[in-house]
């Protein structure tokens, strides 16, 4: 039995699906305006896990993660670069697939674009307009918060709160100081299309409203995100949903992965902290980023160090050892391990299955016979599956190279290390550490003296 820690009654409930015989599950995908970094790939590999584990229990999930393809920083990025807004986003959806792909996260059943979905924006913008939760203002249609009984019931916050932390623009067409966007201008220049309100845009949150209905009907099994999410993203979300659909819910268990952090802070673009999964993957194998995002609980905080990510490799090196060059029995596929198994069930214990794995991998080193050693692989492969784990050829794993060329360059190097010190200057240390780690992860170590920074390829 499923049990999952929903978000909506802060507790884990049992899951009950609405029709056990198709499970919906909706997850927020990415802005793709840049390279996914570490922190973007943990709800993915998370909620991944949670796909494996639903398709073993349930005989249809449908699973949807979208596009966002339309953002004003992707506009803003485009203007900055010059790169063409179409040519930014289908060259980092491509790059997104590729590196999710590196991690073994499985492809969503459907991934809606919101490029391809405007016509059901509008149509529930027009909706909401009609039921008196929405109004159209200087060529905007906002979200009327007053008017949604329930608002705030995901995050709990209190009015001041959610109009503090929602850091809306206090914009003199606004009604209410919370109103949020449903659909806005366009430039002549800026992407956009002809709708009742002029030609413009839709907002963010009336994108995953739109999508989630057109693909998983009015209210659905399971929605996902990072914690960051929860507000305003899910609570506008659900606000949206709900009044358009006369009070349905949108999804009956919502669920957040906690953040991936460095030195505790946040991974983030903003503060220059993050790793893209690109670089991540010039110096160590998909299956050891993976492991390392699976290491600790979904739920917690999971601090991420170059160090973490050489453990997770070490522990790859250890199991694909134990299986290397033992013989597979026959009739090898085993069912999944039960304990493995209850550990996932238990709100996606994914540091319990692991330790499973360990158990299983040092029995099979113990193991003296083929005979005995067969029906352990057969255990250990079968547990590692579970978790996108173990599923490559052990002579490929011990075959993993860096990526040719991976490592900078001299120059490279010591324009870094100039950059590095130029921030310190600046009193950027979060910038400078940023260099600093960035270089680690691709095997430069620097040291620091009385004398100026030397380095090493570590
Ligand atoms: P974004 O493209 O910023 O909307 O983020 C895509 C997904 O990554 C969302 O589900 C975010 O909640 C999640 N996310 C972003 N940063 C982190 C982080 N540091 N740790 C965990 N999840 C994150
Ligand atoms: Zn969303």
């Amino acid at each position: 039995m499923l049990h999952i820690h929903n978000t909506l009654s802060r507790q884990k409930e049992e899951f009950r699906p609405i029709d056990p015989t198709h499970i919906g599950m909706y997850v927020c995908g990415p802005t793709v305006y840049d390279f996914a970094h570490l922190g973007n790939a943990r709800p993915v590999v998370v909620f991944d896990v949670l796909y494996r584990l639903l398709k073993r229990h349930y005989p249809r999930v449908t699973y949807v993660r979208n596009i966002t393809d339309i953002d004003d920083k992707i506009i803003a990025k485009s203007k900055e670069s010059g790169e063409p807004f179409l040519s930014i986003t289908k060259r980092t959806a491509q790059a997104f697939h590729d590196d999710m792909d590196a991690l073994n996260a499985l492809p969503p059943d459907i991934e809606p674009l919101c490029s391809g979905t405007i016509p059901q924006m509008l149509d529930m913008i027009a909706t909401l307009i009609e039921k008196g939760h929405a109004y159209a203002a200087d060529g905007h249609v906002l979200f009327h918060v007053p008017s949604m009984k329930y608002y705030g019931e995901l995050s709990r916050r209190s009015r001041d709160e959610l109009i503090a932390g929602a850091r809306v623009e206090v914009a003199p067409y606004k009604k209410d100081p919370a109103d949020f966007v449903l659909w806005k201008p366009s430039a002549p220049d800026q992407p956009g299309w002809d709708s009742p309100w002029g030609r413009g845009r839709p907002g963010w949150h009336i994108e995953c409203s739109a999508m989630a209905k057109m693909h998983l009907g009015i209210t659905f099994d399971i929605h996902g995100g990072g914690l960051d999410l929860i507000f305003p993203h899910h609570e506008n979300e659900i606000a949206q949903s709900r009044c358009a659909h006369d009070g349905a819910p949108l999804a009956n268990y919502w669920m957040h992965n906690g953040f991936l952090t460095v030195n505790n802070d946040k991974m983030s673009k903003s503060l220059k902290n993050f790793f893209t999964v690109r670089e991540l993957l010039a110096v160590a194998p998909g299956e050891a980023l993976r492991l390392a995002l699976l290491s600790g609980h979904y739920r917690q905080p999971l601090d991420f160090s170059v160090e973490a990510l050489q453990k997770a490799k070490a522990t790859l090196d250890k199991w694909y050892g134990a299986l290397r060059g033992k013989a597979a029995a026959h009739a090898e596929k085993l069912g999944v391990p039960v304990a493995l198994e209850d550990a996932l069930l238990d709100d996606l214990n994914t540091p319990l299955a692991i330790a499973h794995i360990h158990e299983l991998a040092n029995e099979l080193n113990r193991a003296a016979t083929p005979a005995e050693q067969a029906p352990i692989r057969a255990r250990l492969l079968a547990a590692g599956e579970v978790l996108g784990l173990l599923q490559q050829d052990p002579e490929t794993w011990f075959r993993w190279q860096p990526a040719e060329g991976a490592g900078p360059t001299d120059a490279e190097i010591e324009t870094q290390i100039a950059a590095r010190l130029a921030a310190r200057k600046a009193k950027n240390y979060a910038e400078s550490d940023r260099i600093r780690d960035a270089l680690a992860a691709q095997g430069v170590i620097l040291e620091d003296s009385a004398g100026g920074t030397t380095w090493r390829r570590g």
